[in-house]
């Protein structure tokens, strides 16, 4: 039986023929078209006015923090559950991050725990998506505006997906998407930041670009970093955005198939088909075993590599980190429900290119491993 990888990618659109255009133009740095056309074109596709293409989402998170200014013994609130690019962005930049715990059923940050975090230091509130439905963004943004925090919308998850109708990476200050292959549109890697706020669009890229300034090159005020994305990279964006309505459709239908094939099997939580915000977009399918399994995440996993079945375990906790404990960060934090999808939740093969027969196959393979 041939494997099943956790994530095949579809660049079967224009990517080549938009590659071969930077290669015949000689057009491969940063200074390329293809940058400003995708910048514009994905800010326009979230209703923002701007957009600045980085090289990954991780960078475009420490970019964010920076741009607005947070920095030494600021506090910065977010989920406990969420891959380590956030809390490291608040690390880096001097900030002190403080953990919320997450939903039990959404896996997204618990708003009703926000409220009782947020001090005289707190600046901003770091929202993250997770895995194909979002955070309801109407509490937050009547917190954020009831003490004045601003908002950093990690949207890395969420290319197409809307909440309440609004298109996901238009709320707050700034939104972050990345393009990793796994993402819904990819450009190998890449990232881009999103804002409304000309003076932050400003500032980021700038930052993307080492802070050089116009009119005195190499003379600088500030330190920036070189995140800037190439003009193949972002080729491939703009070819890959193009079919954006279309791998949303494929991914509900993914999580669709999923949901029926397996809704059954009494030893799994399935992901949340939608809430009166959203409909999720599966960005991957997470499953987390119900507490009567006496075997955690890992052995699944374990199990479904003898089937050539690939999976990868949900996000560790950020409060259980040894690189933020060792910093001292953390002490005493617990989070219940995070810990437990952390140990529980496994995401099993759900990318684009993924086959009837394969999503078949991972089911019928799950179905035995509990019969
Ligand atoms: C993928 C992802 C990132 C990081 O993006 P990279 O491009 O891999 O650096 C950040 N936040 C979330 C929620 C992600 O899923």
């Amino acid at each position: 039986m041939n494997p099943i990888p956790v994530n095949e990618i579809l660049l079967d659109g224009n990517e080549k023929k938009y590659l071969l255009e930077c290669i015949e133009t000689g057009w491969i740095s940063s200074e390329g078209p293809f940058v400003k056309q995708f910048e514009e074109q994905f800010a326009a596709r979230v209703g923002r006015r701007y957009g600045i293409a980085v090289s990954n989402g991780s960078v475009a998170l420490d970019t964010a923090v920076v741009a607005l200014g947070i920095g030494r013994g600021d506090e910065v609130i977010l989920p406990t559950f969420t891959i380590i690019s956030c809390a490291a962005a608040i690390v880096r930049a001097g900030a002190i991050p403080v953990v919320v715990d997450c939903e039990p059923h959404t896996w997204n940050i618990n708003i009703s725990q926000i409220e009782e975090k947020i001090t005289p230091r707190t600046k901003a509130i770091m929202v993250v998506h997770i895995y194909g439905l979002p955070v309801d963004m109407m509490p937050i943004l009547s917190l954020a505006s009831k003490y004045g925090l601003q908002i950093i919308e990690d949207a890395a998850e969420m290319h197409g997906q809307t909440c309440n109708g609004l298109p996901c990476g238009s709320f707050g200050a700034i939104s972050t998407f990345s393009f990793y292959p796994n993402k819904h549109v990819t450009t190998g890697e890449g990232g881009m930041l999103v804002t409304d706020d000309e003076e932050l669009a400003v500032r980021c890229r700038s930052l993307r670009n080492l802070c050089f300034q116009p009119q005195k090159r190499f003379f600088h005020e500030e330190l920036g970093w070189n995140f800037r994305m190439t003009n193949l990279q972002a080729a491939v964006g703009v070819a890959q955005l193009e079919r954006l309505e279309e791998f949303i459709a494929r991914k509900r239908y993914i999580g669709q198939r999923y949901t029926e094939l397996l809704k059954d099997i009494p030893f799994l939580e399935l992901p949340i088909v939608k809430t009166d915000y959203a409909e999720n977009i599966y960005w991957v399918y997470g499953v987390v075993l119900k507490d009567k399994v006496l075997f955690d995440a890992e052995e699944i996993m374990r199990r479904l590599a003898q089937y050539k079945i690939g999976t990868r375990p949900f996000f560790w906790c950020m409060h259980e980190q040894p690189v933020f404990q060792k910093m001292g960060l953390f002490n005493n934090v617990s989070c219940p429900i995070a810990e437990r999808i952390a140990r529980r939740g496994f995401y099993i093969p759900s990318g684009l290119a993924i086959t009837d027969e394969q999503i078949k196959r991972v089911a019928s393979c799950l179905r035995e491993i509990f019969s």
